[in-house]
């Protein structure tokens, strides 16, 4: 069935434990019968009423929320104490009880689960797997704080040691009805009342919370079990001291305890945390799920950048690539025309090259022509000079002569004019 079934050899015993245990839990159940011969004197059923609260609250306090969770503490004489306590209800030893428990959890509703009215049916959750052999036996695996006490290790070995001392003590102050009707019949009631937990806890009430299981939430249960009936809060924090979670979920085996630690008899009791209540995440994880949010937000933000990034880079290099035509072409074409500028451009340096070498040529022949034209005009001034210097010499000559003539012909004439006057 499951990972905790039992050795063979185990079996043997298991098998002997299961005939003790079938007929000594019909045992009691007809024994509750012998009331008829003993009567039920008022003395006895308060007997009862009181040994089954105590008792109650052994199986809740004890068994259940400190054996099985340990959702609170205490010293090893008060452990001790309760220990006995809850064993004197003869549900088994504390060690037998909480690892059984421990797998309830760890499977609940599950194939491997010990007691699953959804598995296997009302009748085998309340009462059928406790005579189930496989069942018989500790998994000190699953109990290893709680096995390195020798006192509880002994108490669970001896497990009918504590009823039956009640049962004598009940036996020695009220006789035969303090035996049947002060324990006995409070010890039927309390083993039904704790079932009803394996059996109707997982059937009949409500679910605040959505566990995994089909643990239900029920007052009349809570008010059978001192608490027990919260069940689903149970489930859905188990390490809670506290099952009623709210004001008005009556848990009598809290309070109890409440006043126990109050008296220093017990110590750090749990209460469930607000977060619990309210069945929101702890803070802490509240901020790791928007931190990991957050980080997957950026994540897909990230690559939602890279795909637009991708598909930029595509359609840029698709663009690059028809740009890079465009620019071919218009760089061919530019070339093209570059290159017709060139040559017109070749052309007409040639043409004004050649222009200039005509000018050149012309201004040349023009220069040489100015300059035969100087000579020329040089020669004819020179000859013209020689020219007029001749005739101005011949001139001067005339001139000279015509004034000897002159100054000869005066010479005569005052030489006349002299001799006309002396006469
Ligand atoms: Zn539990
Ligand atoms: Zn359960």
């Amino acid at each position: 069935m499951s990972a905790e079934n039992p050795s063979a050899a185990q079996s043997v015993t298991s098998a002997r434990s299961w005939s003790f245990y079938a007929v000594g839990l019909l045992g009691f159940h007809l024994l509750c019968f012998a009331a008829i011969w003993t009567g039920v004197p008022w003395e006895a059923l308060a007997l009862c009423a009181v040994l089954y609260a105590v008792r109650m609250f052994g199986v809740t306090a004890g068994y259940h929320r400190y054996f099985s969770h340990r959702t609170y503490k205490m010293n090893r004489v008060m452990q001790f104490l309760m220990a006995f306590l809850a064993q004197s209800g003869m549900q088994r030893g504390v060690l037998w009880w909480a690892a059984h428990h421990r797998h309830h959890h760890k499977f609940s509703d599950q194939p491997e689960d010990v007691h699953s009215p959804e598995q296997d049916g009302f009748f085998w959750a309340h009462i059928g797997w406790i005579l189930d052999p496989r069942w018989a036996d500790t998994n000190m695996a699953r109990v290893k704080d709680l096995a390195r006490y020798p006192e509880l290790r002994f108490l669970n070995r001896f497990h009918h040691l504590p009823g039956l001392i009640l049962a004598i003590g009940c036996f020695l102050w009220m006789g035969w009805a303090g035996l049947v009707v002060g324990f006995i019949w409070s010890t039927v009631i309390l083993w039904h009342s704790t079932f009803t937990i394996n059996s109707l806890a997982h059937v009949y009430g409500s679910r605040r919370y959505d566990t995994d299981d089909d643990s239900r939430n029920s007052f009349l249960l809570a008010l059978l079990t001192f608490g027990e009936g919260w069940h689903n809060n149970h489930h859905h924090y188990q390490a809670s001291t506290r099952q009623g979670f709210y004001w008005y979920e009556i848990d009598l085996t809290y309070y109890l305890l409440w006043v126990m630690s109050k008296l220093r008899l017990v110590s750090d009791l749990r209460e469930p945390p607000r977060h619990v209540v309210e069945d929101r995440p702890h803070p802490a994880v509240a901020l790791r799920k928007a931190a990991r949010q957050a980080r997957k937000d950026f994540d897909e933000r990230i690559d939602e950048l890279k795909q637009r990034a991708r598909l930029a880079r595509q359609e840029a290099s698709r663009r690059a690539e028809v740009l890079g035509h465009d620019m071919a072409a218009r760089i061919e074409e530019m070339s093209d025309d570059i290159e017709t500028r060139i040559d017109n451009l070749r052309a007409s340096v040639e043409d004004v090259r050649r222009g200039a070498n005509d000018r050149l040529d012309k201004m040349e022949e023009f220069v040489r022509d100015a300059a035969e034209r100087v000579d020329e005009l040089s020669q004819e001034m020179a000859m013209h000079m020689a020219s007029l210097r001749a005739r101005a010499e011949e001139a001067g000559d005339r001139a000279a002569l015509a004034i000897d003539e002159i100054a000869e012909v005066t010479q005569i004439q005052l030489q006349q004019g002299a001799s006309i006057s002396q006469c």
